[in-house]
């Protein structure tokens, strides 16, 4: 590997205590006690399909047996809205919760976030968005993902829908939780398409933290690097032995990385065209990455294609050739993916049309705290050609 970056004054967060290990979430109380002998009333926030499946039935069971009080909280749904958030923080309060868990997809936890710097707090949601801009402590935050994709459990990061479809950004140190359990049993059960889709925004984090404008540092790009060679070399097996668990374990570990990579070196114009499509459509977060990712790759090549010449040496080993040749690499090896796990390729697919273009485009402008981080410039021109390239 070469690399010419020259690093200068950075800084890195991460969640202090972070255990990866298949059954790890059957011990969660042995933890909980660890880190918080005098938590006494839990709530366990998640979605009512996660719920159904019963693989919350052992860890509340544990943290029962060891004497704690646990509220579920279910009504979590993709995209959450602040109805939502402010509902469970009014449960947590009703409860006395003095200890909040986070199990479930990115929207669980992002929740689970709110509730803890909410439920102690007088400072209203509305004044919290934006970067920095939570005052105060939390509660203690125990995260456990049952996706491998977000990595929300080790980001500072909470998204909330506001409006009809706008999405803002909670992001604050106080949101990095006090540990996280990663755990593969909870994700055998995982359809292929979501695995696939929530595996690829996991790589898109990884390049973005890689590629990024800013904050770009030692650490976050270690983590990067980890991070897509043990999701590429585990996203397909994933999909099509969905029950191997050291195959969910790799992908759970490679998208804590990436978060962890992410949280310090912000994402860019993948995300930043990603979320208006879910706008328009209902779409999962990691398909609408999947969508725009090899458009994004191609678009920022005149100014990215010498770090990702140095991701496709990891994606695509021994390849060779010039940069250019190799970003090439790294775009086909993203277009396989999709296509080797079957999730849609194209927008037409996911019920975009020619006449959503310009609105597109115009979403995407908004989207300046991850446009700024981007590699290269994007006028609404070119978020338009992108988006035409991808229909
Ligand atoms: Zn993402």
């Amino acid at each position: 590997m070469t690399t010419s970056a020259v690093f200068g004054a950075f800084s890195f967060s991460t969640v202090p205590h972070i255990v990866s290990e298949p059954g790890a979430v059957k011990r969660i109380a042995v933890y909980v006690s660890q880190h918080f002998p005098n938590a006494r009333r839990a709530l366990l926030v998640t979605d009512s399909g996660f719920l159904k499946t019963g693989l919350v039935d052992a860890p509340i069971a544990a943290l029962r047996d060891a004497g704690l009080a646990v509220t579920i909280f279910s009504e979590v749904v993709a995209d959450p809205p602040e109805a939502i958030v402010l509902q469970a923080v009014a449960n947590a309060r009703s409860n006395a919760i003095d200890l909040v868990i986070g199990l479930g997809g990115g929207s669980s936890m992002d929740v689970a976030k709110l509730i803890a710097v909410l439920a102690g707090s007088e400072q209203e949601l509305k004044t919290m968005y934006g970067i920095g801009n939570v005052k105060g402590s939390r509660l203690p935050l125990v995260q456990v993902p049952t996706t491998a994709g977000t990595g929300s459990e080790v980001t500072p990061i909470s998204i909330v829908t506001t409006g009809a479809t706008t999405k803002m950004g909670v992001v604050s140190p106080q949101l990095y939780a006090d540990l996280a359990i990663l755990d593969a049993e909870l994700t055998v059960g995982l359809p292929p398409k979501v695995t696939a889709a929530t595996g690829i925004d996991a790589m898109v984090h990884a390049i973005e933290a890689y590629t990024t404008k800013v904050k770009k540092n030692p650490l976050s790009d270690m983590l990067a690097r980890q991070a897509l060679a043990l999701l590429s070399s585990n996203i397909v097996a994933a999909c099509e032995d969905g029950k191997n668990l050291a195959v969910r374990q790799a992908m759970l570990l490679g998208a804590m990385l990436a978060g962890q990579s992410f949280a310090n070196a912000p994402c860019a114009a993948v995300h930043a065209l990603a979320y208006p499509i879910g706008g328009i459509v209902h779409v999962p977060h990691g398909l609408s990455n999947s969508l725009v990712v090899p458009h994004v790759l191609r678009f920022n090549a005149p100014n990215a294609a010498g770090l990702y010449a140095e991701l496709a040496e990891i994606v695509v080993p021994g390849v060779m050739g010039s940069a250019e040749a190799r970003t090439q690499a790294l775009i086909d090896k993203m277009d396989e993916i999709a296509k080797r796990t079957g999730i849609e390729t194209r927008l037409r697919q996911v019920g975009i049309s020619e006449a959503d273009l310009d609105r597109l485009a115009d979403d995407a402008m908004l989207q300046t705290r991850l446009l700024t981080n981007n590699p290269r410039d994007i006028t609404r021109a070119d978020a338009h050609a992108i988006y035409a390239a991808a229909l």
